[in-house]
């Protein structure tokens, strides 16, 4: 099976032979080291200084849970909400009560500075966004919704799980206060590790122990731990060790500019009318207005190809094609070969 999925993705032979190793004990110096460099080579990769990272074991909802549920509580806070995971941030808020107020994008729309017209923005803390709603593949204008943030003082807490890697980031210029990974999207490890990079002014106003809420995903804990390159309980070790070899090998700049290319292959090769938003690099939404996306869906599985289908109202309407993970241009050669017999 080729996957052309958004998360686990096609994973390189490098990660899969770090992958198959015995794990090492990890309460050790040896292990520390790993994590220094791990925590030093994501603040490179995202252009962060004055950071610090925090490892949690969970998928990337673990690190969306931790930052809202314990550094939101006695903020007010506008939530950007254009798909299934900007509905993640407004679930999480509804469950630990944060006073919440949400934009809804329309699927056919970028977000732009009409969308906050309605809003008295000096009145919030924080802003959340989904850097790229991985639901439609609609990539956010991450510029304008930063200089927003600086111009009102509002602390930019950013969901780039699908972004990573496929999109620029710019964490200092961007002013970003929480910046949330994981690590089966474009990184293409195994599930089981959000890291979330912490400014150090968002630490040192929200994170101070004195919101006691989540025992588990504690980030006060994570943060003293990490002084010494530790985490509070087991990590998953083995995750650890593919995120490190993965983070020296590549070169972060190359590999956004590899995703670039082979989305901008698919897309000028494969001829669907594109949706009116920008897209993340990430993946492609094909969008059947008419439904007929699981019956396309079927062929290709039969084919020995997964692409991503969509849950919901869009689930006979859209399918996603990932651009991320160890696939190349052959790879959708055969893809686009596939699809034009189904839909032609
Ligand atoms: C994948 C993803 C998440 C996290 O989902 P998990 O199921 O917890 O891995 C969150 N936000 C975005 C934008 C994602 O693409």
């Amino acid at each position: 099976m080729k996957y052309f999925t958004v998360g686990p993705v096609e994973m390189d032979q490098e990660t899969l032979k770090v992958a198959a190793k015995q794990l090492p004990y990890f309460r050790n110096g040896a292990f520390s080291k790993i994590m220094f460099e791990n925590e030093r080579l994501l603040k490179e990769s995202v252009n962060a200084n004055n950071a610090k990272v925090v490892f949690l074991t969970g998928s990337g909802t673990a690190g969306m849970d931790a930052v809202v549920s314990q550094t939101l509580i006695n903020q007010k806070v506008l939530i950007i909400n254009g798909g299934t995971f900007g509905q993640r941030f407004v679930d999480l808020c509804e469950f630990y009560d944060i006073d919440y107020d949400e934009i809804k994008v329309k699927l056919e729309e970028d977000l732009t500075l009409k969308h906050f017209e309605n809003y008295d923005l000096a009145t919030y803390d924080s802003l959340l966004i989904n850097m790229h709603e991985t639901s439609c593949g609609k990539l956010y204008d991450m510029e304008m919704v930063s200089k927003l943030c600086k111009k009102y003082h509002i602390n930019l807490i950013v969901d780039a799980i699908s972004a990573y890697l496929c999109d620029d980031i710019d964490f200092d210029n961007w002013e970003i206060s929480c910046l949330i990974m994981s690590s089966h999207k474009a990184l293409g490890l195994e599930p089981g590790l959000a890291m979330i990079v912490l400014s150090d002014e968002y630490i040192h106003k929200y994170i101070n122990g004195t919101n006691k809420v989540n025992y588990y995903l504690d980030l006060k804990a994570h943060l003293q731990n990490m002084e010494r390159g530790q985490t509070p309980f087991t990590p998953a070790i083995g995750v650890c060790l593919q995120l490190n070899e993965k983070l020296k090998r590549i070169d972060p700049k190359e590999q956004i500019a590899k995703t670039a290319k082979l989305a901008e292959y698919f897309r000028s090769h494969f001829s669907l009318k594109p949706l009116s938003y920008k897209y993340s690099n990430a993946l492609t939404p094909l969008y059947f207005p008419n439904g007929g996306a699981k019956k396309v869906n079927e062929y290709l599985l039969k084919n020995q190809i997964c692409v991503n289908p969509c849950g919901g109202d869009l689930s006979d309407k859209m399918l996603r094609i990932s651009h991320m993970g160890a696939l190349k241009k052959e790879d959708y050669d055969n893809l686009i070969s596939k699809l034009n017999e189904v839909m032609l």
